[in-house]
């Protein structure tokens, strides 16, 4: 599975699951641009984590939820290694409440970066792969946009949006050779699950028929074959990460 010619892009690959995945895609010999939005050192972190096992890295800054910051970002990227061939659209955010509760702006901030983000860097980079005839998009959705849940109406919201996106862009782009698909994951271990009080995540565990919280790796894994050749008659479809939680 040698992504040796690719140049992959993995939004929010700064930390958590982004992290694992531009890890992973450049374990593969992907170029990998690792995005972020706050956090220069914990991009950095990861392109010297690659680039010390051998592997080639950069980071690039920007806002998802910005589309002319976005636009621009990635047009850079196409411009300096002439190619673009794999989107991870893994940058999300939670801004929790319940639905009778939630403020405008709650709702308006999780819809901008996790399900316009979304489209704003598939649109951008679209073109260069159509023209290469050539390309794998993969976005990250969740457990929660299948099942949904309370207090995570705008993120569920999100994350189903998600699964439209995928499958009508999937339609869109397979004529020219481009599959688009997308990762659920169940609950993973990573600063947007870490101070989940355990009360909680003792109620989470007795759901995962597994009986333990998914690591970043996982779904990390799930993302490498979706890239890779073996995933090439594969398209518009999600694979569910979750320990079993959610079966479809
Ligand atoms: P983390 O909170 O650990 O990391 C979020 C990453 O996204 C960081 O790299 C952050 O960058 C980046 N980011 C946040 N907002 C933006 C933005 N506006 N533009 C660009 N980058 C941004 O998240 P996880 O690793 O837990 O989650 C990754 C994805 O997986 C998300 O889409 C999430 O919804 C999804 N997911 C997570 C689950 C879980 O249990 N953890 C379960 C199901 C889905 P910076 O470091 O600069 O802030």
């Amino acid at each position: 599975m040698s992504l040796q010619d690719k140049v992959a892009l993995v939004t929010g690959g700064s930390r958590g699951i982004g992290r694992a995945v531009a890890l992973r895609l450049a374990a593969m010999g992907a170029m990998t641009i690792v995005n972020y939005v706050s956090r220069p050192e914990a991009a950095q972190a990861v392109a010297d984590e690659i680039a010390r096992a051998g592997g080639r890295a950069e980071i690039s800054q920007f806002n998802v939820a910005d589309s002319a910051a976005t636009e621009a970002a990635i047009k850079k990227i196409m411009d300096d290694h002439g190619r673009l061939d794999i989107l991870v659209n893994n940058a999300g955010i939670t801004r929790d409440g319940l639905l009778v509760k939630m403020k405008e702006e709650q709702w308006d901030e999780v819809l901008a970066t996790n399900l316009k983000g979304a489209f704003t860097c598939t649109k951008a980079v679209s073109r260069a792969m159509m023209k290469q005839r050539w390309g794998r998009i993969v976005n990250i959705s969740s457990v929660i946009g299948f099942a949904g849940n309370a207090g995570q109406s705008n993120y569920a919201a999100a994350k189903a949006g998600l699964v439209g996106l995928t499958r009508s862009v999937a339609r869109e782009l397979a004529p020219r050779n481009i599959t688009v698909n997308g990762v659920a994951p169940g609950y993973i271990v990573t600063d947007m699950t870490k101070d989940l009080p355990e009360e909680i995540n003792q109620r989470i565990r007795a759901e995962i028929p597994l009986g333990v919280l998914g690591e970043a790796e996982d779904v990390a894994g799930a993302v490498a074959y979706l890239v890779s050749d073996e995933a090439r008659y594969v398209t518009g479809q999600f694979i569910h990460v979750n320990g079993g939680m959610y079966m479809g």
